[in-house]
Protein backbone atom coordinates (compact mmCIF):
# COMPACT_ATOMS: atom_id res chain seq x y z
CA UNK A 1 0.00 0.00 0.00
CA UNK A 2 1.24 3.22 -0.78
CA UNK A 3 -0.03 6.56 -0.65
CA UNK A 4 0.19 7.41 -4.33
CA UNK A 5 -1.97 4.54 -4.77
CA UNK A 6 -5.63 5.72 -6.16
CA UNK A 7 -8.68 4.79 -3.83
CA UNK A 8 -9.39 2.02 -7.29
CA UNK A 9 -5.99 0.13 -6.63
CA UNK A 10 -6.09 0.14 -2.98
CA UNK A 11 -9.95 -1.92 -3.23
CA UNK A 12 -8.62 -3.98 -5.98
CA UNK A 13 -7.97 -7.91 -4.96
CA UNK A 14 -6.41 -9.12 -8.34
CA UNK A 15 -6.82 -12.77 -9.62
CA UNK A 16 -3.90 -15.02 -8.55
CA UNK A 17 -3.19 -17.28 -11.56
CA UNK A 18 -1.77 -20.94 -11.04
CA UNK A 19 2.15 -21.39 -10.52
CA UNK A 20 4.45 -20.73 -13.00
CA UNK A 21 7.05 -22.40 -12.00
CA UNK A 22 10.60 -22.46 -14.06
CA UNK A 23 11.75 -25.86 -13.85
CA UNK A 24 11.68 -28.89 -16.25
CA UNK A 25 11.65 -31.80 -13.47
CA UNK A 26 7.95 -30.49 -12.64
CA UNK A 27 4.86 -32.33 -14.33
CA UNK A 28 2.88 -29.58 -14.56
CA UNK A 29 -0.76 -30.11 -14.18
CA UNK A 30 -1.80 -26.61 -12.90
CA UNK A 31 -3.28 -24.26 -15.57
CA UNK A 32 -4.75 -26.68 -17.88
CA UNK A 33 -2.33 -26.04 -20.45
CA UNK A 34 -2.57 -28.11 -23.28
CA UNK A 35 0.59 -30.85 -23.06
CA UNK A 36 0.89 -30.98 -26.98
CA UNK A 37 2.74 -28.58 -29.02
CA UNK A 38 0.71 -26.30 -31.65
CA UNK A 39 0.41 -27.12 -34.54
CA UNK A 40 3.95 -26.97 -37.04
CA UNK A 41 2.22 -24.83 -39.03
CA UNK A 42 1.85 -22.08 -36.05
CA UNK A 43 5.28 -22.31 -35.88
CA UNK A 44 5.74 -21.43 -39.40
CA UNK A 45 3.17 -18.63 -39.85
CA UNK A 46 4.75 -16.93 -36.99
CA UNK A 47 8.75 -17.25 -38.34
CA UNK A 48 7.54 -15.91 -41.72
CA UNK A 49 5.49 -12.58 -40.09
CA UNK A 50 9.11 -12.07 -37.49
CA UNK A 51 11.03 -12.41 -40.82
CA UNK A 52 8.59 -9.79 -42.73
CA UNK A 53 6.67 -7.44 -40.90
CA UNK A 54 7.73 -6.80 -37.27
CA UNK A 55 8.29 -3.04 -37.93
CA UNK A 56 4.84 -2.56 -38.83
CA UNK A 57 1.99 -2.26 -36.51
CA UNK A 58 -0.43 -5.01 -36.50
CA UNK A 59 -4.11 -4.87 -38.24
CA UNK A 60 -6.08 -3.09 -35.34
CA UNK A 61 -9.53 -5.18 -36.42
CA UNK A 62 -7.12 -9.00 -36.55
CA UNK A 63 -9.17 -8.82 -40.35
CA UNK A 64 -7.88 -11.85 -40.92
CA UNK A 65 -7.94 -14.07 -37.96
CA UNK A 66 -11.41 -12.91 -37.70
CA UNK A 67 -11.98 -13.97 -41.52
CA UNK A 68 -11.03 -17.77 -40.64
CA UNK A 69 -12.83 -17.53 -37.30
CA UNK A 70 -16.07 -16.65 -38.78
CA UNK A 71 -15.50 -19.33 -41.72
CA UNK A 72 -14.96 -21.74 -38.92
CA UNK A 73 -17.73 -21.22 -37.26
CA UNK A 74 -19.83 -20.48 -40.38
CA UNK A 75 -20.66 -16.42 -39.12
CA UNK A 76 -19.57 -13.45 -40.22
CA UNK A 77 -16.24 -11.24 -39.71
CA UNK A 78 -18.67 -8.67 -37.66
CA UNK A 79 -19.94 -11.55 -35.46
CA UNK A 80 -16.43 -12.22 -34.58
CA UNK A 81 -14.43 -10.09 -32.16
CA UNK A 82 -10.72 -11.19 -30.71
CA UNK A 83 -8.34 -10.21 -27.77
CA UNK A 84 -5.20 -11.12 -25.73
CA UNK A 85 -6.67 -14.03 -23.89
CA UNK A 86 -10.09 -14.82 -23.69
CA UNK A 87 -9.57 -13.46 -19.71
CA UNK A 88 -9.36 -9.82 -21.42
CA UNK A 89 -12.38 -10.51 -23.60
CA UNK A 90 -14.08 -11.32 -20.08
CA UNK A 91 -12.99 -8.36 -18.95
CA UNK A 92 -13.60 -5.68 -21.82
CA UNK A 93 -17.48 -7.46 -21.88
CA UNK A 94 -17.98 -6.76 -18.03
CA UNK A 95 -16.94 -3.16 -19.18
CA UNK A 96 -19.30 -3.40 -21.85
CA UNK A 97 -22.75 -4.75 -21.01
CA UNK A 98 -22.47 -4.87 -17.28
CA UNK A 99 -23.52 -1.78 -15.08
CA UNK A 100 -22.69 -0.82 -11.50
CA UNK A 101 -26.03 -1.08 -9.97
CA UNK A 102 -27.48 -4.13 -11.65
CA UNK A 103 -26.85 -7.48 -10.21
CA UNK A 104 -25.30 -9.89 -12.36
CA UNK A 105 -25.08 -13.65 -11.57
CA UNK A 106 -22.69 -16.20 -11.72
CA UNK A 107 -22.19 -19.62 -10.41
CA UNK A 108 -21.01 -19.96 -6.33
CA UNK A 109 -18.13 -22.61 -7.85
CA UNK A 110 -17.13 -20.89 -11.21
CA UNK A 111 -13.71 -19.44 -12.43
CA UNK A 112 -12.54 -16.82 -9.76
CA UNK A 113 -12.06 -14.52 -12.26
CA UNK A 114 -15.89 -12.99 -12.72
CA UNK A 115 -15.65 -11.42 -8.80
CA UNK A 116 -12.37 -10.16 -9.48
CA UNK A 117 -13.53 -8.25 -12.86
CA UNK A 118 -17.00 -7.26 -10.90
CA UNK A 119 -15.31 -5.99 -8.34
CA UNK A 120 -12.75 -3.56 -10.10
CA UNK A 121 -15.56 -2.56 -12.23
CA UNK A 122 -18.20 -2.09 -9.71
CA UNK A 123 -20.76 -4.78 -10.32
CA UNK A 124 -22.42 -5.86 -7.42
CA UNK A 125 -23.15 -10.11 -7.99
CA UNK A 126 -24.79 -13.08 -6.69
CA UNK A 127 -23.11 -16.63 -6.47
CA UNK A 128 -25.91 -18.76 -7.34
CA UNK A 129 -25.04 -22.21 -5.13
CA UNK A 130 -24.96 -25.59 -7.73
CA UNK A 131 -27.07 -28.45 -7.23
CA UNK A 132 -25.66 -30.74 -4.94
CA UNK A 133 -24.23 -33.19 -7.57
CA UNK A 134 -21.84 -29.79 -8.95
CA UNK A 135 -24.24 -28.84 -11.60
CA UNK A 136 -25.26 -25.61 -11.88
CA UNK A 137 -28.76 -24.66 -11.16
CA UNK A 138 -30.73 -23.64 -14.42
CA UNK A 139 -33.44 -22.03 -13.65
CA UNK A 140 -31.64 -19.70 -11.13
CA UNK A 141 -30.12 -17.63 -13.84
CA UNK A 142 -33.75 -16.78 -15.10
CA UNK A 143 -34.53 -13.18 -14.86
CA UNK A 144 -31.48 -11.39 -13.80
CA UNK A 145 -31.15 -7.97 -13.17
CA UNK A 146 -27.77 -7.31 -14.93
CA UNK A 147 -26.87 -10.27 -16.58
CA UNK A 148 -25.29 -13.65 -16.55
CA UNK A 149 -21.96 -15.19 -16.66
CA UNK A 150 -21.06 -18.83 -16.53
CA UNK A 151 -18.77 -21.31 -18.04
CA UNK A 152 -19.70 -24.05 -20.35
CA UNK A 153 -18.55 -27.06 -19.51
CA UNK A 154 -17.93 -24.94 -15.88
CA UNK A 155 -14.70 -24.79 -14.15
CA UNK A 156 -13.47 -25.93 -12.03
CA UNK A 157 -16.02 -28.63 -11.53
CA UNK A 158 -15.42 -29.69 -15.57
CA UNK A 159 -19.51 -30.42 -16.04
CA UNK A 160 -21.21 -29.36 -19.28
CA UNK A 161 -24.41 -27.79 -19.50
CA UNK A 162 -26.57 -29.17 -22.47
CA UNK A 163 -26.91 -26.36 -24.73
CA UNK A 164 -31.02 -26.76 -24.28
CA UNK A 165 -30.23 -25.50 -20.34
CA UNK A 166 -27.99 -22.60 -21.87
CA UNK A 167 -30.81 -21.64 -24.65
CA UNK A 168 -33.30 -21.42 -21.52
CA UNK A 169 -30.97 -19.06 -19.62
CA UNK A 170 -30.43 -17.08 -22.55
CA UNK A 171 -34.37 -16.95 -23.33
CA UNK A 172 -35.40 -16.12 -19.73
CA UNK A 173 -32.62 -13.11 -19.75
CA UNK A 174 -34.29 -11.52 -22.88
CA UNK A 175 -32.81 -7.64 -21.64
CA UNK A 176 -29.92 -8.68 -20.34
CA UNK A 177 -26.44 -10.30 -22.03
CA UNK A 178 -25.79 -13.83 -21.13
CA UNK A 179 -21.86 -14.37 -21.41
CA UNK A 180 -20.90 -18.36 -21.98
CA UNK A 181 -17.42 -18.45 -21.31
CA UNK A 182 -16.60 -21.86 -23.66
CA UNK A 183 -13.13 -21.75 -22.37
CA UNK A 184 -13.06 -25.45 -22.45
CA UNK A 185 -15.83 -26.38 -25.14
CA UNK A 186 -13.47 -28.13 -27.39
CA UNK A 187 -13.24 -31.45 -24.81
CA UNK A 188 -16.76 -31.88 -24.43
CA UNK A 189 -20.55 -31.21 -26.25
CA UNK A 190 -21.54 -28.52 -28.56
CA UNK A 191 -21.11 -24.90 -28.15
CA UNK A 192 -23.52 -22.46 -28.11
CA UNK A 193 -21.71 -20.54 -31.15
CA UNK A 194 -24.40 -21.43 -33.88
CA UNK A 195 -26.87 -19.94 -31.61
CA UNK A 196 -25.69 -16.32 -32.22
CA UNK A 197 -27.79 -16.07 -35.26
CA UNK A 198 -31.15 -16.40 -33.24
CA UNK A 199 -30.16 -14.93 -30.33
CA UNK A 200 -29.07 -11.16 -29.93
CA UNK A 201 -28.14 -11.26 -25.92
CA UNK A 202 -25.54 -14.62 -26.68
CA UNK A 203 -22.15 -13.68 -26.19
CA UNK A 204 -19.96 -17.06 -26.31
CA UNK A 205 -16.09 -16.43 -25.48
CA UNK A 206 -13.84 -19.19 -26.59
CA UNK A 207 -10.01 -19.37 -26.35
CA UNK A 208 -7.22 -20.71 -27.81
CA UNK A 209 -5.20 -21.28 -24.69
CA UNK A 210 -6.05 -24.55 -24.27
CA UNK A 211 -7.50 -26.99 -27.12
CA UNK A 212 -5.25 -25.00 -29.95
CA UNK A 213 -2.22 -25.24 -27.26
CA UNK A 214 -1.45 -21.59 -27.68
CA UNK A 215 -1.89 -20.66 -23.90
CA UNK A 216 1.93 -18.45 -24.96
CA UNK A 217 0.82 -16.55 -27.46
CA UNK A 218 -2.56 -15.10 -25.85
CA UNK A 219 -5.63 -15.29 -27.95
CA UNK A 220 -9.10 -15.49 -27.50
CA UNK A 221 -12.35 -14.46 -29.28
CA UNK A 222 -15.92 -13.58 -28.76
CA UNK A 223 -19.04 -14.63 -31.10
CA UNK A 224 -22.11 -12.85 -31.44
CA UNK A 225 -24.94 -10.26 -32.96
CA UNK A 226 -22.71 -7.35 -34.75
CA UNK A 227 -23.79 -4.95 -31.80
CA UNK A 228 -22.23 -7.01 -29.09
CA UNK A 229 -19.24 -7.09 -31.00
CA UNK A 230 -19.25 -3.36 -32.20
CA UNK A 231 -19.42 -2.70 -28.20
CA UNK A 232 -16.37 -4.68 -27.39
CA UNK A 233 -14.72 -3.03 -29.91
CA UNK A 234 -15.50 0.27 -28.44
CA UNK A 235 -14.15 -0.49 -25.07
CA UNK A 236 -11.25 -2.25 -26.58
CA UNK A 237 -10.13 0.89 -28.85
CA UNK A 238 -10.79 2.68 -25.23
CA UNK A 239 -7.43 1.43 -24.47
CA UNK A 240 -5.61 0.08 -26.52
CA UNK A 241 -5.97 -0.58 -30.62
CA UNK A 242 -3.28 -3.50 -30.45
CA UNK A 243 -4.23 -6.51 -27.95
CA UNK A 244 -3.29 -8.70 -30.33
CA UNK A 245 0.06 -8.67 -31.54
CA UNK A 246 1.46 -9.38 -35.43
CA UNK A 247 2.57 -12.84 -34.00
CA UNK A 248 -0.53 -13.52 -32.12
CA UNK A 249 -2.98 -13.11 -35.25
CA UNK A 250 -0.49 -15.33 -37.79
CA UNK A 251 -0.31 -18.19 -34.83
CA UNK A 252 -3.88 -18.49 -34.77
CA UNK A 253 -4.83 -17.94 -38.02
CA UNK A 254 -2.41 -21.19 -38.68
CA UNK A 255 -3.76 -23.00 -35.97
CA UNK A 256 -7.72 -22.20 -37.18
CA UNK A 257 -6.45 -23.72 -40.11
CA UNK A 258 -5.45 -26.97 -39.21
CA UNK A 259 -8.08 -28.37 -38.36
CA UNK A 260 -6.60 -32.14 -38.60
CA UNK A 261 -3.47 -31.65 -35.62
CA UNK A 262 -6.47 -29.97 -33.18
CA UNK A 263 -9.10 -32.97 -33.75
CA UNK A 264 -6.02 -35.53 -33.10
CA UNK A 265 -4.66 -33.78 -30.31
CA UNK A 266 -7.88 -32.94 -28.31
CA UNK A 267 -9.10 -36.73 -29.31
CA UNK A 268 -5.43 -38.10 -27.40
CA UNK A 269 -6.31 -35.89 -24.45
CA UNK A 270 -9.76 -37.29 -24.36
CA UNK A 271 -8.88 -40.51 -24.70
CA UNK A 272 -6.11 -39.76 -21.66
CA UNK A 273 -8.87 -38.46 -19.63
CA UNK A 274 -10.56 -41.33 -19.62
CA UNK A 275 -8.32 -44.01 -18.75
CA UNK A 276 -7.05 -41.26 -15.95
CA UNK A 277 -10.94 -41.28 -14.34
CA UNK A 278 -11.16 -44.55 -14.52
CA UNK A 279 -8.25 -45.16 -12.59
CA UNK A 280 -8.54 -42.41 -10.01
CA UNK A 281 -12.06 -43.83 -9.35
CA UNK A 282 -10.87 -47.56 -8.82
CA UNK A 283 -8.08 -45.61 -6.20
CA UNK A 284 -10.65 -44.13 -3.70
CA UNK A 285 -11.34 -40.97 -5.86
CA UNK A 286 -14.62 -39.34 -6.29
CA UNK A 287 -14.22 -37.68 -10.10
CA UNK A 288 -16.72 -35.45 -11.36
CA UNK A 289 -17.82 -36.19 -15.22
CA UNK A 290 -15.65 -34.05 -16.80
CA UNK A 291 -16.25 -32.63 -20.55
CA UNK A 292 -12.77 -30.46 -19.88
CA UNK A 293 -8.73 -31.02 -20.58
CA UNK A 294 -8.97 -31.61 -16.38
CA UNK A 295 -10.34 -33.59 -13.75
CA UNK A 296 -12.14 -32.57 -10.43
CA UNK A 297 -11.40 -35.47 -8.24
CA UNK A 298 -11.89 -36.02 -3.83
CA UNK A 299 -10.58 -38.86 -2.52
CA UNK A 300 -12.83 -40.79 0.31
CA UNK A 301 -9.74 -40.36 2.94
CA UNK A 302 -6.91 -37.91 2.45
CA UNK A 303 -7.92 -34.13 2.13
CA UNK A 304 -6.79 -31.99 -0.54
CA UNK A 305 -4.67 -30.12 0.42
CA UNK A 306 -2.08 -31.90 2.09
CA UNK A 307 -2.48 -34.62 -1.16
CA UNK A 308 -1.84 -30.99 -2.86
CA UNK A 309 1.51 -30.01 -0.92
CA UNK A 310 2.64 -33.76 -0.69
CA UNK A 311 2.72 -34.09 -4.81
CA UNK A 312 3.87 -30.46 -4.63
CA UNK A 313 7.27 -31.64 -2.95
CA UNK A 314 7.49 -34.57 -5.39
CA UNK A 315 7.36 -32.03 -8.18
CA UNK A 316 3.85 -32.47 -9.38
CA UNK A 317 1.99 -29.56 -9.32
CA UNK A 318 -2.39 -29.89 -9.27
CA UNK A 319 -4.44 -26.93 -8.49
CA UNK A 320 -6.29 -26.75 -4.81
CA UNK A 321 -8.85 -24.19 -4.02
CA UNK A 322 -8.90 -23.60 -0.33
CA UNK A 323 -12.75 -22.41 -0.40
CA UNK A 324 -15.99 -24.69 0.50
CA UNK A 325 -18.05 -26.22 -0.49
CA UNK A 326 -14.51 -27.34 -3.20
CA UNK A 327 -12.11 -27.44 -0.34
CA UNK A 328 -11.54 -31.60 -0.87
CA UNK A 329 -11.03 -31.26 -4.15
CA UNK A 330 -8.27 -31.13 -6.51
CA UNK A 331 -7.81 -29.70 -10.14
CA UNK A 332 -5.60 -32.15 -12.87
CA UNK A 333 -4.78 -31.46 -15.81
CA UNK A 334 -4.52 -33.66 -18.46
CA UNK A 335 -0.91 -34.08 -19.65
CA UNK A 336 0.62 -37.00 -21.87
CA UNK A 337 -0.17 -40.51 -21.36
CA UNK A 338 3.81 -40.57 -19.65
CA UNK A 339 3.26 -37.51 -17.47
CA UNK A 340 -0.05 -39.32 -16.02
CA UNK A 341 1.62 -42.59 -15.52
CA UNK A 342 4.55 -40.36 -13.38
CA UNK A 343 2.13 -38.84 -11.82
CA UNK A 344 -0.54 -41.72 -10.42
CA UNK A 345 3.41 -43.12 -9.16
CA UNK A 346 3.88 -40.30 -7.18
CA UNK A 347 0.16 -39.97 -6.33
CA UNK A 348 0.50 -43.58 -4.72
CA UNK A 349 3.95 -42.57 -2.33
CA UNK A 350 1.71 -39.08 -1.83
CA UNK A 351 -1.38 -41.37 -0.61
CA UNK A 352 0.58 -44.07 1.25
CA UNK A 353 1.77 -40.64 3.19
CA UNK A 354 -0.70 -38.50 3.74
CA UNK A 355 -3.19 -41.77 4.73
CA UNK A 356 -0.26 -43.36 6.73
CA UNK A 357 -0.96 -46.72 4.69
CA UNK A 358 -0.60 -47.94 1.32
CA UNK A 359 -2.94 -47.96 -1.77
CA UNK A 360 -2.63 -49.98 -4.17
CA UNK A 361 -2.31 -48.60 -7.80
N1 LIG B 1 -12.26 -18.90 -18.76
C1 LIG B 1 -12.01 -19.99 -18.02
C2 LIG B 1 -13.15 -20.74 -17.45
C3 LIG B 1 -10.68 -20.39 -17.78
O1 LIG B 1 -10.43 -21.46 -17.02
C4 LIG B 1 -9.63 -19.66 -18.35
C5 LIG B 1 -8.19 -20.08 -18.12
N2 LIG B 1 -7.66 -19.67 -16.91
C6 LIG B 1 -9.94 -18.53 -19.09
C7 LIG B 1 -11.26 -18.18 -19.29
C8 LIG B 1 -8.88 -17.62 -19.66
O2 LIG B 1 -8.12 -18.20 -20.63
P1 LIG B 1 -7.17 -17.33 -21.57
O3 LIG B 1 -7.09 -15.93 -21.00
O4 LIG B 1 -5.87 -18.03 -21.54
O5 LIG B 1 -7.80 -17.33 -22.91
Amino acid sequence: MSKFWSTLTKRTEPYVPGEQIDNKNIIKLNTNENPYPPSPRVIEAIKWEMENNLQLYPSPTADPLREKIADYYQLKKENVFVGNGSDEILALSFMAFFEPGKTIRFPNVTYSFYPVYAKLFGIPYEEVPLNRDFSILVDAFYQSDGGVVFPNPNAPTGIYLELEHVVDIVENNPNQVVIVDEAYIDFSGGSAASLVHTYDNLLVVQTMSKSRSLAGLRIGFALGNANLMEALTRMKDSFNSYTLDRLAIAGAGAAISDNRYFLQTTEKIIQTREWVTEKLKRNGFTVLPSATNFIFASHYKCKAKPLYEKLKENNVLVRHFDKQPIENYLRITIGTDGEMDSFFRKLKLVIAEVSQRTIKI
